[in-house]
Parts: C-alpha cells; structure tokens; sequence
C-alpha cells in the first residue's frame, strides 16, 4: 500500500464536523457579507438550502472507495483484454474555490485474474469527484485505488473537465478544457496499450499517443 489513506484521514475529520445549524449560520454569514439581507423572504431558505446541497455536492467524504472495490469476479475465463468504461460524467468542486468542476473521467484497466463490476468504477470516479478536489489529485487517486485493490496488469485514467472558476471569475477563460492522465503498469511501460486506450477514447492528450 502507499501512503494514500484517504478514508481514515477523512474519517478523523468527521468527529469535528459542525452541526448543520453552525453551517446554515455561516451560509447567513456570506450571505450578508456578498451585501444581501439574509433575512429577505426569497433568502430565508436559503442556508438550509445550501446546506442540503452541500450534503449532495460532498457525499464523496462518507463513502471509503476502498471497500467499494473490494467485491471483485474471479470467473472471467482468462479475459485479459483492456476494461474501459469511457466519458463517466462527474461534478466536482475545486478545493481553492469551491468552484464547481465538470468533466468526463476514461477509466481502464489491464484485468489480471480479477475483474470489478463496471458500475463501481463509476462510482469510484463519483466518491472522489464528491470532494474538494484539484483535477491532478483526484486523477491520481483514481488511478492509484484501483491499482492498489485490483492489482491489475495497469490501470489507465485520463480527466477532461471544465473549472469555472476559470471561466466565471479570475482569467474568465470560458471553453478551456483541463486534461490530466495517469498510467500505470502496462500502460505507462508499453506504448501498445496506452496507444489503444488513448485511441478509444478519441486521444484528448492530443499529439503522438506514443508519448503519454
Ligand atoms: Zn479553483
């Protein structure tokens, strides 16, 4: 294992979370800071508002993508052909802006003896994005949990996403799209595979796929 314990980590975290009275009073807070009357009619509801959608945007945190992972298939009759699930969409927030974060996730894996129902690599790409994220760590972290429980031949995993906090505020750079990869095993050390799974997924990295 790597020094990745995301959910432990979290876990410690959790034992100091503020109610959701304390959350609603600090979305009051920004409320009047922004210059508005939080007290308003159309603003009333508002804190419990934002404070419910929170629990949706960041569910992320009470999931452990582990044991998510943990439920593998033996029974593949030797399949040992790549396992691609391709343009998973996710939301996610920017840890430095809370910024909303939205892209598609390729995932794809060398199967080596076991092999992972595919929805759960969709709800792997899910738990991450449902945290406060930078697009690199949460590629990475992808990549590296399904090495790590899997332990398959490579895992290969490249984001596409759209920040808006680069487009609604900052540099205002709308259209701009973020591309990250990680590939390991199989597909970091042999330019076939990279070179097939880039090709399925339409090549986002753009260029020579030789040189992922
Ligand atoms: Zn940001």
């Amino acid at each position: 294992m790597t020094q990745r314990k995301p959910f432990s980590l979290v876990g410690g975290e959790k034992q100091n979370r503020p109610s959701r009275r304390e959350a609603e009073k600090a979305v009051h807070t920004l409320i009047r800071w922004a210059g508005d009357d939080p007290d308003r009619e159309g603003l009333k509801e508002t804190p419990k508002r934002v404070a419910r959608s929170f629990e949706e945007f960041f569910a992320g945190y009470d999931a452990d993508p582990v044991e998510l992972l943990k439920r593998t298939f033996e029974e593949t009759d030797g399949y040992d052909e790549m396992v691609l699930l391709r343009g998973i969409r996710f939301e996610s927030h920017c840890e430095h802006h809370m910024a909303p974060i939205i892209g598609k996730a390729h995932v794809a894996y060398l199967p080596h003896r076991r092999v992972v129902g595919i929805s759960k690599l969709a709800r792997l790409v899910e738990v991450y994005a449902k945290r406060l994220q930078i697009q690199e760590k949460m590629t990475a972290q992808i990549a590296n949990t399904i090495n790590d429980i899997l332990q398959p031949l490579g895992v290969a995993v490249v984001i596409e996403a759209a920040h808006q906090c680069m487009t609604t505020r900052g540099i205002h750079k709308a259209g701009v799209v973020m591309v990250t990869s990680r590939m390991l095993g199989g597909f970091r050390d042999d330019p076939s595979p990279r070179r097939e799974f880039l090709a399925m997924i339409g090549n986002p990295l753009g260029g020579d796929a030789n040189m992922a």
